[in-house]
Formats: C-alpha cells, sequence, structure tokens
C-alpha cells in the first residue's frame, strides 16, 4: 500500500498526544479521587463506577501503587474463587501544612491526607504590622509544626495559607491594602514558595473556615453552606454545590460591610453603618463602657478594661449587661442570616469565632431574628450550628485547600514524588 500524507499514520499529531495524556490525567484525576472517597475499593468496582476499561484502570492504578498513594492487600471475604484484592488510599502517603494567619495571630497545623491532626503550633503575632517578622514566625511554626508530627519536608504536598483580607485570583499572594497597608510590597504566596519549594496555596480565611466545615465539620453532608465568622470583624465563606465561591476578584462573603444603616458610623471600607462597625469586637467593648452606669450590679460594668473575652464570658453567666449586648449582636447577626438564608438557602449555617462561646446567650437572639426577618422557607428550618472545629478550624480548611488541588490535579502528587525522592 501506497503511505502518503493522508494514509494511515502510525504516530498521532501532536493534538491527538496531548489530547490522549490529558484525557489520561483526567482519568487518573476522577480514579484519585474515587479512592480517596471510598478509601477501600477494588478495581472491578472502579470500573463499575467509572465505565472505564479495565486495562485503563489497570494502568493508573499500577501507577498509583508505585506513587505510594494506594496499597493492595489481598484481604477481604471472597465469595468461592480467588479472595479479592482490596485497594486502600494511604492517608498517610503525604502530609498537608495549613497555615492561619489571623490579624493577631498565627496558627499552623500539619495533617495527613484525610485532615487527622498530626502537628498543631499557635501563637499572637502583630501580623497586621510586621509582614516580614510574620514570615518568619510562619517558617518557624512551620518547622515546629513538622517535627511534632514527625515529617521531613520532603513528605509535605503543599502549602495551604488562610489570611485575614479577599484574596485575587490573579495575584493571591497580594493582600488587600486597604485592610493590610504594611503588606503592599509582600508577595506572601510568592515568599512562602520560594522558602519551601512547595506548592502554596492562599485564599480568604473564612472561605477556609467554610470549606473545612464542608469536609470535616458540621456542613460534612452539606453540598451549599454558609459559614459565618465571628471574630475582631465578621465574615463569611461560602460553599455552593461544593465549592468556595470566590465571586467577582475574590470578594464574595463580605457580609461585615452589608450596611445596615446608612446613617450609622463611618466603616473602614468607606460606607456607613456596616455589620462591622455595629458588632465588631472594638464597637462592642465601647458599647460596655457606655452602657455600664446604667447596669450597676454588672460585674463587667465594674471592669476597668474590658475584653471579648470578659463580655463572652460574663453572658455565660447571664450578667445583664452581657445580655443586653448579646442581644444586640444577635439581632444584627440574625438579620443578615436571614438574608443569606432567603439568598442562597444553604442546607446548614455555621458560625465560628470567638463570640459564638457566649452560648445561647447569643444563639436565642440569632434564632428570634432569624424567624421574624426570613421567609418562611426554608429559613427557620436551616440548621444554624456552631463550629465543632475549633481554634483549628481556618488551619485545617487551609491544609484541605492544598489537598482539594492536589485531587484535583494529581500532578501535583507526582511531583512531590520526584522532589522526595
Ligand atoms: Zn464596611
Amino acid at each position: 500500500m501506497k503511505s502518503d500524507a493522508t494514509g494511515p499514520r502510525q504516530f498521532g499529531t501532536i493534538e491527538e498526544i496531548l489530547g490522549s495524556a490529558q484525557v489520561r490525567e483526567q482519568h487518573r484525576a476522577l480514579l484519585l479521587r474515587l479512592l480517596w472517597r471510598a478509601r477501600q475499593t477494588s478495581r472491578a468496582d472502579l470500573a463499575r463506577k467509572t465505565g472505564l476499561s479495565r486495562s485503563t484502570i489497570s494502568a493508573i492504578v499500577a501507577d498509583l501503587l508505585e506513587s505510594g498513594l494506594v496499597e493492595e492487600t489481598h484481604a477481604g471475604v471472597s465469595s468461592g474463587g480467588r479472595k479479592p484484592i482490596v485497594l486502600t488510599f494511604a492517608d498517610d502517603a503525604h502530609v498537608l501544612v495549613g497555615v492561619d494567619m489571623g490579624a493577631t495571630h498565627i496558627g499552623v497545623v500539619v495533617t495527613n491526607l484525610r485532615a487527622q491532626v498530626k502537628g498543631w503550633t499557635a501563637r499572637p503575632f502583630p501580623v497586621r504590622t510586621k509582614p516580614l517578622g510574620a514570615l518568619e514566625l510562619i517558617q518557624e511554626l512551620i518547622d515546629e509544626a513538622l517535627a511534632q508530627a514527625k515529617a521531613p519536608k520532603t513528605r509535605v504536598l503543599g502549602i495551604g495559607v488562610g489570611v485575614p483580607s479577599p484574596v485575587h485570583p490573579d495575584h493571591p499572594g497580594r493582600l488587600l491594602p486597604l485592610i493590610l497597608p504594611k503588606w503592599a510590597d509582600v508577595d506572601l504566596l510568592d515568599a512562602l514558595q520560594k522558602m519551601y519549594g512547595l506548592p502554596v496555596f492562599v485564599d480568604n480565611d473564612a472561605n477556609l473556615g467554610a470549606l473545612a466545615e464542608a469536609w470535616w465539620g458540621e456542613g460534612r453532608h452539606a453540598n451549599n453552606l454558609a459559614f459565618i465568622k465571628v471574630a475582631y470583624g465578621v465574615g463569611s465563606g461560602l460553599i455552593i454545590d461544593g465549592r468556595i465561591h470566590r465571586g467577582q476578584d475574590g470578594t464574595a462573603g463580605e457580609i461585615g460591610h452589608t450596611s445596615l444603616d446608612p446613617n450609622g458610623p463611618l466603616c473602614v471600607c468607606g460606607l456607613r453603618g456596616c455589620i462591622n462597625t455595629l458588632i465588631g469586637t472594638q464597637r462592642l467593648l465601647e458599647l460596655v463602657v457606655e452602657r455600664a452606669p446604667q447596669f450597676p450590679n454588672s460585674s463587667l460594668a465594674a471592669r476597668k478594661r474590658p475584653a471579648l473575652e470578659h463580655l463572652v464570658a460574663a453572658a455565660r453567666e447571664r450578667d445583664p449587661l452581657a445580655l443586653e449586648i448579646m442581644a444586640h449582636v444577635g439581632r444584627v447577626l440574625g438579620t443578615a442570616i436571614a438574608n443569606l438564608l432567603n439568598l442562597l438557602a444553604p442546607e446548614v449555617v455555621v458560625l465560628g469565632g470567638g463570640l459564638t462561646e457566649a452560648g445561647d446567650a447569643l444563639f436565642g437572639p440569632i434564632q428570634d431574628t432569624v424567624r421574624a426577618t426570613s421567609l418562611a422557607r426554608p429559613g427557620p428550618q436551616t440548621p444554624i450550628q456552631v463550629s465543632t472545629l475549633g481554634i483549628q478550624g481556618i488551619a485545617l480548611g487551609a491544609a484541605t485547600l492544598a489537598l482539594e488541588a492536589a485531587l484535583d490535579d494529581p500532578s501535583l502528587f507526582a511531583s512531590r514524588q520526584r522532589l522526595g525522592a
């Protein structure tokens, strides 16, 4: 047969070769996600669930076995014939680093690939005003947490970082100068990548709180979830269809800058009467001082320099001044939550941050307001839960960001294998 340009070709075009490599990567990602989710499965199961051929599955599983991400055992109950081979996802094949960089603290967690905490360390630090010191401390805490976890750097898959700023998808290492002016010349992502030579992922802290809840916390079974962090200010993270909703320029979820009173106090963002100006820590402590004279029997009123933890403790003890302030917080937060329920209809709302420790003193007023101001459905039926992940929540979300990226793009695992070799 005469061979010419239109005849049968032994090799594919560049597009075909790239295309088949891409398809293989997609298949690899699909199998890896299934294996991660199932923890234990078999080649036959994978074939049934994906519709891929046995030979495709065998080839990819062989790669995964080679990389150490999957282990093979011959256990299991056989139905007469050969004992089935069980494939198990190796949760401890790598570790993840999650950094919670708050305005006034840094926390670092080291986890395995199933969010089991292997190391944790945290320290207060004036992050806002000292970027270089903050970077040094992050490095120190990562080293400490890795030592606790007995994990060498070569086993780290990636580093996730939560920051108290919106994160623009085009330049995630640049924090918003409006919130963190001293960080204007620092690229956080770049700096950490240079320090460690590892993939680094940066996202807003409330987004990561939401991600942690959706993967490991109160929203484990929810596809749509709202997380509200009530700390120094109020922020929210939204999970829509299982993914963080970042919105235009990464600014979604800025619930703290919802203006409830156009004649209210001026906010740092330039608007008036934002939620942050009404129930941010600073305002709550001003309120304690302003209202103190009307509460002669309040132990909180007697404090010379009240702090947030005093307010929370007093609320738990049903101190009348603290209860009045919590009623105010509950009305404002309840209004925000009711609007959120009407707009997004999440399956669950999870609250995190120090103020939630006030317990029923805060939840009663929140529930009352939600009942009074949200649509009848799904409003009051939507569970409003307190985070159970505690102070590690944001850091866990940061580690999960790196895990999510690796399950989406298994070449991250592969690149670590080479570096770690
Ligand atoms: Zn504002």
